[in-house]
């Protein structure tokens, strides 16, 4: 039996900022049904779908990448949760709920690149919308990002940039719940409010009501900051590189600052490194996906216990998304964005 599938695609490669423009709302059909000659592969019917800064880099035409480019005419695929209608992959049944890498964004999809997919054991005590977020890759990448690369200690002054995003905002909150000092920097009084108010940040400042970043760091650190979970790049890299303490560690989580620019803005300061001992790191979060299980024991309590908070920004329905995915890079989202496709 074959269904309308509406899709989200790309037009064409983007230069510069994207726009919803760029996007096309395209309906095909498709059959609910793994072609019998087709083994280890699913069809899935889409629930949610995330909407990442990473996602930016694929509307470009890539080479040497370690992302492949999106393809114009193509759905988008990316992150997203799905429930299982067929299957002829041993390890997936029809009824089973999953979260992964290769979902499209499109109400029905045949996968069958499966290795970088998560069945979810679901309980009603958690949303399963959570698994485009807090309990999916986000989630994962705070973790390892603030426990694995930033080395933490009890008491130690910690900086966030894009602080009420998906990533952020767990970030300060897994600091906190460690004993750390936290402040974090929006693009927002709203952003700034929420951190203060709702995630227990200490300190929160709007970047873009400061005149020099330099100095509304010394006005937060005094005594520099310990740790800087990067997601920004820039100018606020530039300041940070200044106010850093010796032996201070920067986790490189991602850069939007730059996602869009045509040339990368080169950064000063990168001396510091030397003369403070700096440990800067970059990392990927697909690295420690063998970790996730031990990840959900820890996080999966804090949730129940309430002691850790989650936002979530919904758009519902896919023709919404490409309004919600460029939406990240005018700082419109407050917490994680993620598309509603269907209800289960
Ligand atoms: P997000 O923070 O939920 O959304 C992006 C936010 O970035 C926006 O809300 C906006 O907030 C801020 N922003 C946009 N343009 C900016 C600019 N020019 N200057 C400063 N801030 C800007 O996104 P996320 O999913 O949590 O991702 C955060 C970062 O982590 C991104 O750089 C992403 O690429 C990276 N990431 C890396 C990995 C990895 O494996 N390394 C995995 C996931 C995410 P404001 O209103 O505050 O400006």
């Amino acid at each position: 039996m074959e269904v309308s599938n509406k899709q989200i695609t790309l037009k064409n490669y983007v230069t510069g900022f994207p726009n919803e423009s760029d996007f096309e709302v395209r309906i095909t059909t498709i059959p609910l049904k793994v072609p019998e000659t087709t083994q280890n592969a699913i069809l899935v019917k889409n629930l949610y779908l995330s909407c990442d800064p990473y996602m930016r880099d694929r509307m470009s035409k890539l080479e040497g990448s370690y992302l492949d480019s999106f393809i114009p005419g193509s759905p988008l695929t990316g992150y997203g949760v799905s429930k299982v209608l067929d299957s002829t992959h041993p390890d997936f049944n029809k009824g089973d709920f999953i979260w992964g890498f290769t979902v499209g964004w499109e109400e029905y999809t045949l996968i069958t690149a499966t290795q970088s997919l998560f069945k979810i054991q679901h309980t009603e005590e958690v949303p399963l919308s959570y698994y485009t977020g807090i309990l999916g890759m986000p989630g994962i990448t705070a973790y390892a990002g603030f426990y694995e690369i930033c080395s933490p200690k009890k008491g130690e002054k910690v900086f966030i940039s894009a602080a009420a995003g998906a990533v952020g905002h767990l970030v300060g909150q897994f600091a906190k719940l460690f004993g750390c000092y936290v402040v974090g920097s929006v693009g927002s009084r709203e952003k700034v409010d929420l951190l203060k108010n709702k995630f227990g940040f200490d300190e929160a400042f709007n970047y873009k009501e400061e005149e020099d970043l330099n100095s509304a760091l010394k006005r937060y650190f005094p005594d520099g900051i310990d740790i800087y979970f990067e997601n920004v790049g820039g100018k606020m890299l530039e300041a940070v590189l200044l106010n850093m303490t010796r032996h201070g560690r920067i986790a490189v989580c991602g850069m939007i600052s730059e996602y869009n620019l045509e040339k990368p803005e080169g950064i000063q300061n990168l001396s510091c490194i030397l003369t403070k001992q700096i440990r800067m790191e970059g990392f990927a979060v697909f690295d420690y996906f063998p970790q996730y299980a031990k990840f959900l024991e820890m996080i999966l309590p804090h949730i129940k216990e309430g002691k850790i908070d989650y936002l979530e920004d919904i758009a519902q329905g896919l023709e919404n998304g490409p309004a919600a995915l460029v939406g990240l890079f005018s700082g419109r989202n407050l917490g994680k964005q993620l598309v509603v496709v269907a209800q289960d």
